[in-house]
């Protein structure tokens, strides 16, 4: 893997999110590679890469649906019972998740979301553990909006593509989701629409992110 050395930011084309998915799961969970199998992400996140799995309320508007904590300090959330935001203190390597905004996102559910987050730690945390702080007491993070790319630099704009784009290949590694797709009987110009629901339930995912991948794999 090529870094820009001066920023840190990792250059992976599209054309490599199914690889570098791949070596995720060569190595945190290989089983997954071998035979179609749902992807136990939030316990690959604890126990694999260490990270600290947090749900809590992250904005009123409900449009921040998850958070990677890459150094110790103070972040913004919601509380919900006081109605206001209020700063709380985190340790490096907690990622927090919205629950609710969660049900939000484009592909909304819970497990392609902490994928998402272990993508950030997985691969961007150099860059944001470099990043110089605008106010002392605050941790370094990044924070992922629902359905928008973040608005205030181009790197971040390239390192959450990367994140949305990865993310459900981990859950849905592509040669053993082909199979578990072609056992289903799946394919173009089909009713497809039972077999993709039974593909969600397998994999934990929503059926919005089940066609992505099919269209993806070239199987609708
Ligand atoms: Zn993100």
């Amino acid at each position: 893997m090529d870094y820009n050395g001066r920023k840190l930011v990792p250059y992976i084309p599209p054309a490599e999110y199914d690889k570098v998915a791949y070596e995720f799961l060569e190595q945190f969970y290989p089983d997954a590679l071998k035979n179609p199998m749902p992807v136990p992400i939030e316990e690959i996140a604890r126990t694999g890469l260490g990270l600290d799995v947090r749900y809590v309320c992250l904005s009123e508007e409900l449009d921040i649906y998850g958070m990677t904590i890459f150094t110790d300090g103070a972040v913004e959330v919601y509380d919900l019972d006081e109605r206001l935001y209020d700063t709380r203190i985190f340790k490096a390597k907690t990622v927090l998740i919205d629950p609710e905004a969660v049900k939000k996102t484009n592909t909304g559910c819970k497990n392609n979301t902490i994928a998402h987050e272990c993508v950030h730690w997985y691969k961007h945390r150099y860059y944001y553990k470099m990043q110089k702080l605008s106010l002392p007491r605050y941790a370094n993070y990044c924070k992922c909006h629902v359905d928008q790319l973040p608005e205030s630099k181009d790197e971040e704009n390239i390192m959450e593509s990367q994140a949305i784009g990865i993310a459900p290949r981990i859950l849905m590694p592509k040669n053993t989701f082909i199979e578990a797709a072609e056992h289903l009987g799946i394919s173009y110009g089909k009713d497809n629409r039972i077999a993709i629901s039974t593909l969600a339930d397998f994999y934990g995912v929503s059926k919005q992110s089940v066609e992505i991948r099919l269209e993806e794999c070239s199987l609708l």
